[in-house]
């Protein structure tokens, strides 16, 4: 399959806007009216005053390391969203082509492909939350230019099969987004090895979970080189600036400190599990591959408010399609998990 077809006429035949630093990095810079004087504050040994590498050499080969490929199947975005945003710029065209997703799921989808005017359709999970392969297969048409899994799901919590990501690829020529933001929690691999076998399949990873760096707005697409060549063509030229490559790549330095995270997350997650299934007016706790536990609750709307009165913030999804009376409840800290308990128990709904 030649993902050339599925892209934008416009965008294949774009020029790239070419910036100063994609020419030269060092010597006397006088070529791009920076402030040859410095900058009015300093920090460490970053250079504020210049307009930082337009292709972020460094930093994305070290992702490329840490997710095991090469340099060219790595872009990086102000955070997975704006990786979504371009995957939707690059290959649909507006007023004409629509994506699918599968609800319940991440709202950004929906919302970017909104923002493009690119139609959606909504294929719903089934009841195990997963994918109804069968109806994709009949809702995809040939303006359908892609699907978006979301594996493990938010906010089902629980991992797409594999195989059925895989045969929505093979078989349809769409591009396949697996987003799996929250992959570092679950007992998988990551679809990440798949790719150089499937052209057409793209996983977003992100620093904002495992990694404890939502703030720095970090998230990774990963695919084949012609597709990614496409997202380094359309970004802005400097979308990553300094302080956040700086920033990553000290972190990244940090993975032993990261995984020790992920495993306390897990015990709390496990024990969390366990505590809200011993609520008498909790039906039902999902089980989680993520760092957050999908829960089904009697009177969901008056157990969210009045976990609100006692200062304790969750996520009300009951609204959302096959999630009637289900709240979202992030992993916190034995402490906070402890007051979480504490209130369930004290609150009658
Ligand atoms: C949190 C989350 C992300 C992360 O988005 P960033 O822009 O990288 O912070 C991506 N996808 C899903 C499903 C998420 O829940």
């Amino acid at each position: 399959m030649n993902i050339e077809l599925l892209v934008r006429p416009n965008i294949k035949s774009l020029k790239p806007y070419r910036a100063a630093r994609h020419e030269y990095s060092s010597g006397i810079l006088l070529d791009a009216n920076e402030n040859s004087f410095g900058s009015v504050i300093s920090f460490d040994d970053v250079e504020l005053n210049r307009y930082p590498d337009p292709l972020q050499g460094q930093l994305r080969s070290k992702l490329a390391s840490l997710y095991g490929v090469q340099t060219e199947n790595i872009f990086v975005g102000v955070g997975s969203d704006e990786a979504i945003d371009l995957l939707i710029r690059v290959f649909c065209e507006p007023g004409k082509d629509s994506i699918v997703i599968l609800e319940p799921t991440y709202g950004m989808y929906r919302v970017a492909a909104s923002i493009n005017n690119v139609a959606v359709r909504s294929v719903l999970l089934t009841d195990d939350f997963q994918i109804d392969v069968e109806t994709v297969e009949r809702t995809v048409d040939p303006t359908t230019k892609m699907i978006f899994c979301c594996s493990p799901n938010n906010p089902t919590a629980n991992l797409l099969r594999k195989e059925d990501i895989l045969t929505l690829a093979r078989t349809n020529s769409a591009i396949v987004v697996v987003d799996e933001a929250y992959v570092d929690f679950s007992s998988e691999r990551s679809l990440v090895e798949e790719i150089q076998y499937v052209p057409n399949l793209v996983v977003l990873r992100t620093l904002s979970k495992a990694w404890g760096l939502a703030a720095l707005r970090l998230g990774a697409a990963i695919a084949q080189p012609t597709l990614i060549s496409y997202l380094l063509k359309i970004k802005a030229p400097y979308n990553i600036n300094a302080l956040t490559s700086h920033e990553a790549l000290r972190a990244l330095e940090n993975l032993s400190a990261m995984r020790a995270t992920i495993a306390e997350i897990l015990m709390e997650r496990q024990r969390l599990a366990q505590a809200l299934a011993d609520v008498e007016y909790i039906e039902r706790v999902f089980p989680s591959e993520a760092n957050f536990l999908l829960a089904r609750v009697e009177r969901a709307r008056s157990v969210y408010e009045q976990l609100i009165q006692r200062g304790i913030i969750v996520r009300d999804r009951s609204a959302e399609p096959k999630l009637a009376g289900c709240l979202r409840i992030t992993v916190g800290t034995p402490e906070q998990n402890d007051a979480l308990i504490a209130a369930l128990k004290d609150i009658q709904p």
